[in-house]
């Protein structure tokens, strides 16, 4: 298969596209017959069925023929709702694919490093052990207003250790604590033409400060990361994507899966963010910024916690004087929480998702903060 390179294969790579591996540059990776654009009303060139399958529930929705790699209709969607322009996102399996295809496609194996800031969202060191690519973690610093950062410290490592990409989560998981704007855009700076800023925005929508895609247009060494399956409630679909300089989205296209976006799921994504959706699910939004508020302060009030932290997210962190039987005395009363007791600093620590505000009484009847209905 021959294809057109979605980096220059001379010369040296500028920008942002410097932090390309240097065995891709040149690469275009795989074209399939969905990617020529030919004209024609017989479609014989991609050895699919002449017939829907027999038990197809939806016979007219074409679901015998390769979707669209990037499905036009949800990428300007998707471009519409988070600001910014389509050639500037690449649609996915879940922002989990675009952490994958940024660790591959910008650190070479046995060579090349990432950082991150722990206690943190596991998969970016998953994505870095299967690429053979070295973790170097900078602790996230347990202060008097919550989890931090420490960005002086990770822009030291970064540049000690050659690093490709940074990775923050913000708001972070499980921790809660969203990174400033500003110090994304002063890390950004500080990393221009060394690294790649990763901002995981998974839990952006329930964030009290505006996305860093703002940031695009002034720094081309930002990634952000957006997903449909939390606020969006999609998580069965598996839609998220990373919003990048458009010549360092063409690269992660050449890197990815060739049909990365099943139509059925692009359907349900689309349906997802017509206008009455987005309505509803500001709604939900904000309904769970108001049970996030009302669990914390009935959390901090029961003995045995020992503390909540803010949160920016759809969940929250919670120290115990004893988590293992707290732990026991939620799943008693048939309520599944996050044991972070393996996770470093969280020894005594659960992470508990805002349910419904039937679900979070739940929780604070299995934790005995209120006096038990007969
Ligand atoms: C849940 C989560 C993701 C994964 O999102 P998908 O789009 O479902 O792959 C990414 N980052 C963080 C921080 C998450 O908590």
């Amino acid at each position: 298969m021959s294809a057109r390179p979605a980096v220059p294969a001379q010369g040296r790579a500028t920008g942002v596209l410097a932090l390309v591996r240097e065995d891709l540059q040149g690469f275009g990776g795989y074209r399939s017959a969905r990617s020529e654009r030919l004209n024609g009303d017989v479609w014989l060139n991609a050895n699919e069925a002449a017939w829907p399958n027999p038990g197809d529930p939806d016979p007219q929705a074409g679901h015998r023929r390769y979707p669209e790699p990037q499905p036009q209709g949800l990428c300007d969607a998707l471009a519409r709702l988070y600001g910014c322009a389509p050639s500037q996102l690449l649609v996915g399996r879940g922002s989990d694919e675009a952490i994958d295809l940024l660790v591959r496609a910008t650190c070479a194996a046995g060579r090349d490093a990432i950082v991150v800031s722990p206690p943190v969202f596991g998969m970016y060191a998953v994505s870095a052990r299967l690429q053979g690519v070295r973790l170097v973690e900078v602790p996230l610093v347990d202060g008097d207003h919550g989890f931090a950062v420490d960005l002086d410290a990770v822009a030291e490592a970064a540049l000690a250790s050659r690093a490709k990409l940074v990775f923050l989560c913000s708001p972070g998981n499980p921790t809660g604590n969203a990174v400033a704007i500003d110090a994304v855009a002063a890390l950004a700076r500080r990393l221009a033409g060394r690294a790649l800023v990763v901002v995981d925005e998974a839990y952006g929508e329930y964030a009290d400060q505006p996305s860093a895609t703002t940031l695009l247009a002034a720094h081309d060494n930002i990634a952000v990361l957006r997903t449909l399956s939390k606020a969006h409630a999609l998580a069965a679909a598996r839609i998220g994507c990373v919003i990048a300089d458009a010549a360092l989205v063409g690269v992660l296209r050449a890197c990815q899966a060739p049909y990365p976006v099943p139509s059925p799921c692009a359907a349900l994504a689309l349906a997802g963010l017509s206008g009455a959706a987005l309505d509803g699910t500001r709604a939900r939004v904000a309904t769970v910024l108001q049970e996030r508020t009302r669990l914390h302060a009935a959390l901090a009030a029961l003995p045995g916690v020992r503390r909540v932290y803010p949160s920016q997210g759809n969940f929250l962190l919670v120290r115990f004087d004893d988590a293992g039987t707290a732990f026991a005395a939620l799943l008693a009363h048939g309520v599944v929480v996050r044991d972070q007791r393996a996770a470093p600093g969280l020894v005594d620590a659960l992470r508990i998702t805002i349910g419904t505000p039937r679900e979070n009484d739940r929780v604070l009847d299995a934790l005995g903060a209120r006096e038990q209905a007969a």
